[in-house]
């Protein structure tokens, strides 16, 4: 059975961010960036059935979301779901429905600020924050963030080095953010780094812990 009518629908009223003018009746256009993935899922076979299962069990309260009542609360109050491929209120539902491969691919837990407007205005008590928090861990396990987008490029290169080293030295972090994003703002910013260098505000040296066994099995007991 064909899933758009539950992946696709949109209500362009309760999804329509502040400022942004209503569309005409009978001419809905449909988003033409950051599609969660180029094919998104078209048939039941597409969906995963334990999705809404896999997030219950990694979000305290997560098993709420199957009572979202699809007000659109949480895409009306949220600050930048004008900029999110999903808003919320489409995420939640995509998640109940299953499509998870469009869900993990999908930029909206990046763009989310963690600000929790949505988290307490939800009539249901969804800790929508929290599920945005549960996707990014999810997708960077699986790799499935943008390439190329800051926020989950800058993520991974910290959460890696604090997971080898124990300690993130900036300078590392800038230069592989840059470098995986945007390489030319690196000789761009070349000149304010060496500024900030000899200013001995920058380190080049990479700093780590002692005991960095002991953390890598602490970490690896809590991920477990
Ligand atoms: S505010 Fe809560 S109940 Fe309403 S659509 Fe969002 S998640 Fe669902
Ligand atoms: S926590 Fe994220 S999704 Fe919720 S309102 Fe804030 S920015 Fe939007």
């Amino acid at each position: 059975m064909p899933v758009d009518a539950v992946l696709t629908t949109r209500d362009p009223e309760v999804d329509r961010p502040p400022g942004r003018p209503a569309p005409r009746s009978g001419n809905r256009t449909k988003r033409t960036k950051w599609r969660p993935v180029k094919d998104q899922s078209k048939f039941e076979a597409q969906l995963d059935p334990g999705f809404a299962a896999e997030i219950a069990a990694e979000v305290e309260g997560g098993e709420r979301l199957h009572q979202c009542i699809q007000c659109g609360t949480c895409s009306s109050v949220c600050p930048l779901s004008a900029y999110m491929d999903l808003t919320p209120r489409r995420l939640i539902a995509m998640t109940r429905a299953g499509a998870r491969d469009d869900v993990v691919h999908s930029m909206t837990p990046w763009v989310c600020a963690s600000c929790y407007a949505c988290t307490v205005e939800c009539p249901k008590q969804i800790p929508i924050t929290e599920i945005m928090h549960a996707l990014r861990r999810i997708s960077l396990r699986e790799i499935t963030y943008p390439k190329r987008f800051t926020t989950p490029v800058m993520t991974k290169a910290f959460v890696d080095m604090i997971q080898d080293r124990g300690r993130s030295t900036e300078s590392w972090i800038s230069m592989k953010l840059y470098l995986r994003t945007n390489p030319a703002l690196l000789v761009k910013n070349a000149a304010i780094a060496g500024r900030l260098f000899r200013q001995g505000r920058l380190g080049v040296r990479r700093a780590r812990i002692n005991g960095r066994d002991e953390l890598r099995a602490l970490l690896k007991a809590v991920s477990a």
